[in-house]
């Protein structure tokens, strides 16, 4: 039987780059990782596919799917629920693949109480000013949404001690390196090895 994948649970605060961090990730030639699809209520951006960016459903939908237990987990996040469908991410890891999730804090916690033996990564901001910066040049959010995302910025950052890795995003080549070393170096960590 294939040996079963490792669970990676990525997150940072929203506007901290980690979509950009991830693509250069999934884009390197020697990576065996799939990225789970989360499903969201929120509205759908511009430039956004659903089914490859999001599952894009209402609010009732996404009810009844946590109340059918098909959620890993999941969250309220700034007014939408956010969360991760359990059978596709077996799946991936069954096969034997690296499974990527990118979640918000509140719905990593729940993963580790589920997969202790997950590898917890945050990435971090060199400073919070960048991240208003960066949030505000996107031109996705409106000032309301952009200061709630910030609020919840700063209480992401306090809960970073929970992880097992924290990543700064100074240049993202380097916090993409970083990320994908962390990968190589848990799959010959000494407790995997002798289980
Ligand atoms: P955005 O609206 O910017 O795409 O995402 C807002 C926040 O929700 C980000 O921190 C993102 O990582 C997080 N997020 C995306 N998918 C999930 C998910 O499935 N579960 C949880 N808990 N958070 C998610």
């Amino acid at each position: 039987m294939k040996e079963r994948g490792l669970l990676i649970v990525f997150s940072g605060p929203s506007g901290v780059g980690k979509g950009t961090v991830r693509a250069k990730i999934f884009n390197s030639p020697d990576i065996n990782l799939k990225y789970s699809v989360s499903m969201t209520t929120r509205a759908q951006r511009p430039g956004e596919v659903d089914g490859k960016d999001y599952y894009f459903r209402s609010r009732d939908y996404f009810e009844e799917t946590v109340r059918e237990g098909q959620m890993l987990e999941y969250a309220e996040y700034v007014g939408n629920y956010y969360g991760t469908p359990l059978r596709e991410v077996n799946r991936m890891l069954d096969e034997g693949y690296d499974v990527m999730l990118e979640i918000e804090v509140q719905g990593a916690l729940q993963v580790k109480e589920k997969v202790p033996d997950g590898v917890f990564i945050f990435l971090t901001p060199p400073d919070l000013s960048e991240l208003r910066h960066r949030l505000t040049g996107r031109g996705t959010d409106s000032k309301a949404v952009i200061d709630e995302r910030m609020i919840k910025a700063r209480e992401e950052i306090h809960m970073m001690a929970a992880y097992d890795y924290v990543v700064e995003n100074d240049v993202v080549d380097l916090a993409a390196e970083r990320v994908k070393k962390i990968i190589q170096a848990e799959h010959f960590s000494v407790d995997r090895l002798i289980g």
